[in-house]
């Protein structure tokens, strides 16, 4: 009998789930597999209530390497089995738990560059964001998960991506307190680091972005003005304390990098395909002393402030969320993400109700 979708079903002595896996960087099939279990006294098992479509999840470099496994890192979920050596965690709890978490030990972690530890690079969650039921590993149940019952699952699932806003707002040296900001790419992450900007006091923000309609939504998140490309390199050459520059384009990130004001910063946001290469005036950075940023993904310093804006209402998301789609529509889910446009936060619902 096949499964009833968002329910495991009971075949014999085995029980089942429903996960999607990513067959192709395009391609995404949900499938019945039988439900994670937990393999010591330190682990929690979670039933999943959503998780987010990430813009990571979006780009065909990263999807060809993650061919086999299963798709989403921006999950949320209830605590079902929690093993006897947890502390901090009940059954029943709402629980974040990020997809990594550093050992807190490490020369890298000592330096809260969390992201270049050994072990956050190693640890994982099993399976994946979008499983009906996710074992979470020790490692990360000690390090980087925490009950979050003030917020609803469509408000925790922003935990993870807006601790990346944090981390990269909070690597412009000069701080965001009282600058002028420029955003770059007004998509879910673009419109994320608008919220976080202002919560954090940017005085005066601009977002830069083509699409029409995002654009015109730029201002409800906290953006003064919103330009094409095109007017921003007209009216933004070497205006801003600090730009974050969502697309890892090179064309965009060297365009953006006109916006920056002499000494100060362009944080690079996502990801470009590593050996990807572009030409820099390395004289005209030089001499304008212009900081170039990267920031990766987020560690437990940032999930807690973000955790921390989402409960204080400094940070609304929930508004950004434009669809909802079933596991089973997982692939109308992806396109629907894709497409861009009108489409923002993408969530996959995998289950309703506290179980
Ligand atoms: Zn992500
Ligand atoms: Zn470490």
């Amino acid at each position: 009998m096949p499964s009833t979708p968002g329910e495991p079903s009971f075949q014999g002595a085995t029980t089942t789930m429903r996960q999607a896996i990513i067959r192709a960087p395009d391609r995404f099939e949900v499938v019945s597999v039988p439900m994670p279990k937990a393999q010591g006294p330190g682990e929690v098992v979670v039933r999943t209530a959503a998780c987010g479509i990430c813009s990571g999840d979006l780009m065909p470099w990263y999807l060809a390497r993650k061919v086999g496994t299963v798709l989403g890192h921006e999950m949320v979920g209830w605590a079902v089995e929690v093993g006897a050596a947890v502390q901090g965690v009940n059954a029943g709890d709402l629980l974040f738990f990020h997809h990594h978490a550093p050992c807190l030990d490490c020369e890298h972690c000592r330096r809260n560059a969390h992201v270049h530890c050994e072990a956050w690079r190693r640890s994982k969650i099993d399976p994946g964001g979008m499983a009906e039921w996710i074992r979470v590993p020790a490692d990360i149940v000690c390090r980087d998960a925490f009950p979050v019952n003030d917020l609803a699952p469509e408000q925790a699932l922003f935990i993870e991506p807006l601790g990346c806003s944090v981390k990269a707002l909070g690597r412009i040296p000069s701080g965001v307190q009282g600058s002028f900001g420029v955003v770059v790419g007004c998509g879910i992450m673009g419109m994320l680091n608008l919220m976080t900007a202002r919560a954090l006091g940017a005085a005066k923000l601009v977002a830069v972005e083509p699409d029409d309609h995002r654009r015109a939504l730029a201002p409800r998140f906290g953006a003064r003005a919103a330009l094409t490309p095109q007017e921003a390199g007209e009216q933004l050459k070497h205006q801003a304390d600090w730009v974050v520059i969502g697309p890892g384009h090179p064309a965009v990130i060297t365009q953006s990098l006109n916006y920056v004001r002499p000494g100060g910063t362009a944080v690079l946001f996502t990801p470009t395909a590593t050996s990807v290469r572009t030409e820099l005036d390395l004289g005209e950075l030089y001499f304008r002393e212009v900081s170039l940023v990267p920031s990766y993904s987020c560690g437990p310093l940032d999930t807690r402030a973000a955790y921390n804006l989402l409960r204080c209402g400094a940070v609304d998301p929930q508004p950004l969320i434009t669809h909802r789609f079933p596991l089973e529509q997982v692939q109308r889910a992806f396109e629907t993400a894709r497409a861009g446009g009108a489409a923002l936060k993408v969530v996959v619902v995998l289950s309703e109700a506290r179980p």
